[in-house]
């Protein structure tokens, strides 16, 4: 058992954790224990594998920062599995049960509309009964409509009914990259009989098999093993199979076998009930008219409404006030703004050059430094998040760079993004002076 004095300690950690990283902080934190703080480790315990990968890959730096301004120590924090209820019980290490899944991404938390509830009601169908239903299901929509949180939603459902399936869920471009993998090592067959035994195999953004021949037809045997043997088959994409360009015709038919269910815009009402959810998962409450507000101003894409969600929750944290609809308008403002007039490529070098003291004839020159290809880079991937710009038209500005050259900084800018939250946190800061110098 741990003191008070740690359980109070903990309390305050959590508290900071929310206004450190409003984005990735959940209610289900106030579910997690401290185990132990001492000799410099700090240890907390989760009941739940999927929020335990969460913790580990989103979160750590959060507690650790969180911990260091209560304690005033730098301190190694250490996620641990402990089973559900047993608080403080000595965290076993973790053992690695299959996919991982998001914890956000569960039936539980999504919520059904006209746009979504046949491949919703296909996805909770096949959860019940793999292979019986609906096979393949190919599931297809816009980006941030919701397909990888339906095909996680079945992923937890099938691990939670137990009954030991083997679940396989990989995107596509990863399905990819282990098949070279597996090539150049000789491991071909390892590879092969990995994916054949599964009871249940997802892959998600499935039209990245374009173009890719060998992975084709290395897919088009693996899809006609399971569905032999009546393992269930689930795939989304952003296209119906018909119009994913250079995919063969046999995979075509393939995917057309079973069920196809598209995914639409959601309407406003979803939208709104949405935004609710989203809050409630991170412990915030928001009100109707302010859930109306920003469901109102963005229409498309479910991720931007949840972004719009964070925006408004950070802003609340930072000025410690409560989301009222005066708050969410302020804190909306830029991105509203940002819809509605042009951000050009002069307002983004603008802000990139005086923030890494560099000159644009630097970042148009041919020099190769990384304190110059930095820059250059983050100017190709902001014109490219920020404007509508070309390829070719963002690499005529930087010095006539071909559209390669572009979509190369683009990815790598992204990867960045992804694996490093200092990135992250640049990337936010300099959006935000865009924006601003837009608005004076
Ligand atoms: P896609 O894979 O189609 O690009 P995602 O599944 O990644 O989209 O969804 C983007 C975000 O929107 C995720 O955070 C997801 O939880 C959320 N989302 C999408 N649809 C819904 C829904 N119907 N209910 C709740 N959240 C949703
Ligand atoms: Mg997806």
């Amino acid at each position: 058992m741990v003191s008070r004095e740690v359980e109070a300690i903990f309390a305050r950690v959590l508290d900071h954790v929310r206004t450190l990283d409003p984005a990735h902080a959940r209610r289900w934190f106030e579910d997690l224990h401290v185990l132990r703080l001492d000799g410099g480790s700090l240890g907390i315990g989760c009941p739940d594998q999927a929020q335990l990968e969460y913790l580990q890959d989103q979160c750590k730096e959060a507690f650790i920062r969180a911990v260091q301004q209560v304690t005033g120590h730098m301190v190694v924090v250490e996620f641990q599995l402990t089973s559900p209820g047993a608080v403080g019980a000595t965290g076993q290490s973790v053992a690695t049960l299959g996919p991982r899944l998001h914890p956000d991404y569960t039936f539980d938390n999504f919520v059904v509309g006209p746009s979504n509830r046949l491949a919703h009601a296909s996805c909770v169908a096949i959860s019940q009964s793999l292979g019986a239903t609906y096979n393949p299901l190919f599931l297809y929509g816009s980006s941030g409509l919701g397909k990888t949180h339906l095909l996680h939603a079945v992923c937890h459902q099938v691990r939670r009914a137990a009954g030991g399936a083997v679940i396989e869920l990989l995107t596509c471009e990863d399905f990819v990259n282990r098949f070279i993998r597996a090539i150049e090592e000789g491991n071909q067959a390892w590879f092969q009989s990995q994916f054949r035994g599964a009871d249940l195999l997802v892959i998600d953004d499935i039209q990245f098999l374009s173009d890719r021949e060998h992975s084709q037809e290395e897919f088009f045997h693996t899809f006609n093993a399971l569905y032999n043997n009546g393992k269930q088959i689930i795939l989304s994409a952003d296209s119906p199979p018909t119009e994913i360009p250079a995919l063969e015709a046999r995979l075509v038919s393939r995917f057309n076998w079973g069920l196809v269910a598209r995914i639409d815009p959601p309407s406003f009402e979803t939208r709104v009930a949405i935004l609710q959810k989203k809050a409630d998962l991170r412990g915030v409450d928001i009100t109707d008219e302010v859930a109306e507000y920003v469901a109102r101003h963005v229409q498309a894409n479910i991720r931007e409404l949840e972004g719009a969600l964070t925006t408004i929750y950070a802003l609340a944290m930072t000025e410690r006030q409560s989301i009222s609809l005066a708050l969410a308008q302020r804190a909306m403002e830029g991105q509203i703004k940002l819809a509605s007039r042009n951000i050009t490529i002069t307002d983004i070098i603008a802000v990139v050059t005086r923030h890494f003291n560099v000159r644009l004839a630097d970042l148009q020159s041919k020099r190769r430094s990384q304190s110059i290809t930095e820059p250059r880079q983050i100017c190709m991937y902001l014109a490219r998040a920020l404007t509508r710009h070309s390829l070719e038209e963002i690499g005529g500005h930087l010095g006539g760079r071909d559209h390669t050259t572009v979509m190369h900084a683009c990815t790598k800018i992204t990867g960045a993004r992804e694996a490093d939250p200092k990135m992250k946190a640049l990337l936010d800061e300099l959006t935000k002076q865009i924006t601003q110098a837009m608005q004076s």
